[in-house]
């Protein structure tokens, strides 16, 4: 049988090193919704698309199809033809993407796309919607949170490690923005289903967050 673990949660929660981790022990599929908004994003900036303009943009997805691949242990994100693995991780994009993202058009094609690749064999997906509407009948859905200031803090060791200047307060900032247009936009907001079960992240390690999540898999 083909089993689906949803993790969602705001920006810096843990949500896609817990969810590797996670598919990995099981093996699993990982795949990352958050990786495919950002790709398109980042297309549609190439392509000078306005980011306001859903018609648009749905055309550039369905023109330039999302693959994940595996190479060497890690898992590669392209768009059409292009590799956007590490481009996606950008400030910029991370400052658009939720606008990309807040089209219905857009979430209808990716959600289309997302459950057919949960459809391939067992998954962890991680997102924002995924067990309020892409996989509603996940087996398993967890709801990851922790703090601003320990989110921010996660963030900004990441991006400095990755050699980006910034300022913590402005990561703050950021992630605040991005979480409230998450949760305000009319599709498929970000929430927690109802029948997830929340984790806070604030306290824990990597290790302890992917204990937990295993266990309540193999219940
Ligand atoms: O998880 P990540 O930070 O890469 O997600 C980037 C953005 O993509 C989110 O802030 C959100 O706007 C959007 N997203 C979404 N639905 C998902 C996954 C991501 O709207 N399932």
């Amino acid at each position: 049988k083909k089993i689906s673990i949803a993790i969602d949660g705001p920006a810096g929660a843990g949500k896609s090193t817990v969810a590797k981790k996670v598919a990995n022990e099981l093996g699993f599929l990982y795949i990352d919704t958050g990786a495919m908004y950002r790709a398109l994003t980042l297309k549609a900036i190439n392509e000078n698309i306005d980011l306001h303009d859903e018609d648009q943009l749905n055309k550039c997805l369905l023109r330039n199809p999302i693959q994940f691949e595996i190479d060497q242990h890690i898992q590669r994100v392209k768009i059409g033809t292009t590799d956007v693995t590490e481009a996606i991780r950008t400030p910029e994009i991370t400052k658009q993407v939720s606008l990309v993202a807040s089209h219905a058009k857009v979430r209808e094609t990716m959600v289309e796309l997302q459950r057919r690749l949960a459809k391939e064999g067992s998954v962890v997906m991680d997102g924002r919607d995924i067990g309020t509407n892409v996989l509603p009948n996940a087996e398993l859905k967890i709801f990851l949170t922790a703090s601003i200031e320990e989110r921010a803090h996660r963030r900004y060791l990441e991006m400095t490690k990755n050699g980006y200047e910034i300022k913590l307060e402005q990561i703050v900032e950021e992630i605040e923005l991005r979480d409230k247009k998450d949760q305000e936009r009319t599709v498929a907001p970000l929430k927690q289903a109802k029948d997830a079960i929340l984790i806070d992240t604030s306290q824990l390690s990597i290790e302890q967050v992917v204990d937990v999540i295993l266990s309540l898999a193999r219940e």
